[in-house]
């Protein structure tokens, strides 16, 4: 029986998992079986992780956020967590081995997915021109033509700050209108470097080892053309990982996992949740990690009650050893 088992292996798990070993509950992070790191394993450079000058390559950052969790005794499982049991004091988490891990308490970090287009191209040239982050990938298209795709609020917002960069920023959109808000709109259409390319789809990014250009075709008449470009930002909207925790936690109407206020605390006792997964507007490392913080001290908390309270006094022994929270 663990005292703390962290799903996800994002900013948010890892710096969840280093202060809850920090507090001695020796956490249990399950990390996936293929993508442990999360989604700045997909990311080369990253230039706006504080700490960083030099910027520093994804997969480092999150193999240095491993190795620091590690270092105070944090374990973590290259393995899948497939299904939950989460309603009663024990948090039985089913991994995709078969094998059954029980914890105390539970974080529930695991991310959120930006949604693809699903085109062949947009997989083979995904970092190599196919971007859904503008804050991570803008720097790189100076003085480029590129696009982004989407009306939503991100599209807007990723058009606007790609400006700073690029040359000009084609919006392309399936529909005539837009989903944004009037004040993201409007502040696209001033601009000069953005021109809408409107009821088209982009159904193929062209290119071997680069984005050369995109194959789009009207929404309304059929036709195909192709746009040169050197540069596809999607920006079609998120999706919060909920499948394994749908009718178990409350969700928020966007779809992320319900906390109290600024807490990580969700609908079930004993569950907490931080990063992407509860975060439907900000979504950056440095905030995930932050988010990693407050669930790891949210749980110290609640293990503490929980001690005081003489449940499951065999798992949550080690409390009594806890730093005081000014040592942490
Ligand atoms: P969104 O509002 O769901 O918009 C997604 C956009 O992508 C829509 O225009 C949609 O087209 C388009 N789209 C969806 N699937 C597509 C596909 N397969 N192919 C082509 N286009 C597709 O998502 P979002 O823009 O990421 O915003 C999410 C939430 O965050 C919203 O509530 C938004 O207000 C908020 N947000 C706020 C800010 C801000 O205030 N600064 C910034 C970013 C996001 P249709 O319009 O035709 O459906």
């Amino acid at each position: 029986m663990r005292q703390v088992i962290i799903i996800g292996s994002g900013p948010a798990g890892y710096t969840a998992a280093i202060y809850a070993a920090r507090a001695n509950l020796a956490p249990l992070v399950v990390a996936s079986s293929v993508e442990a790191g999360g989604e700045l394993m997909n990311t080369t450079e990253v230039e706006n992780f504080p700490g960083f000058p030099e910027g520093i390559q994804g997969p480092d950052l999150m193999s240095k956020m491993q190795q620091q969790a590690e270092r105070f005794g944090a374990e973590v499982l290259y393995d899948d967590a497939v299904e939950l049991d989460i309603d009663g004091p024990v948090k039985r988490v089913t991994l995709g081995s078969g094998k059954v891990v029980e914890g105390d308490s539970l974080v529930f970090a695991t991310g959120s997915a930006p949604r693809k287009i699903g085109i062949e191209g947009e997989t083979r040239l995904s970092g190599r021109g196919v971007s859904y982050c503008a804050t991570c990938d803008g720097f790189f298209f100076r003085e480029r033509v590129i696009a982004v795709v989407g009306g939503g609020d991100s599209a807007m917002e990723e058009a606007t700050f790609l400006t700073k960069f690029a040359s000009k920023v084609y919006v392309i959109h399936r529909r005539g209108e837009l989903r944004a808000s009037k004040i993201m709109q409007e502040r696209a259409f001033k601009n000069d470097k953005i021109e809408f390319v409107w009821n088209s789809e982009i159904i193929d990014i062209l290119g071997e080892d680069a984005v050369t250009g995109a194959v789009l075709r009207d929404t309304v008449d059929g036709s195909t053309r192709e746009l040169p470009l050197e540069g596809v930002f999607v920006a079609i909207g998120n999706d919060p990982r909920t499948h394994l925790v749908h009718g178990k936690l409350d969700l928020t109407p966007e779809g992320t996992v319900r906390v109290d206020g600024r807490t990580s605390r969700t609908s079930v006792p004993g569950v907490f949740a931080a990063g992407d997964v509860i975060d439907p507007t900000y979504r950056q490392a440095v905030t995930a990690a932050g988010s990693g913080t407050v669930a790891a001290l949210d749980v110290e908390h609640y293990l503490a009650a929980l001690g005081e309270a003489g449940a499951p006094a065999a798992s949550v022994s080690e409390i009594d050893e806890l730093p005081d929270a000014d040592a942490a």
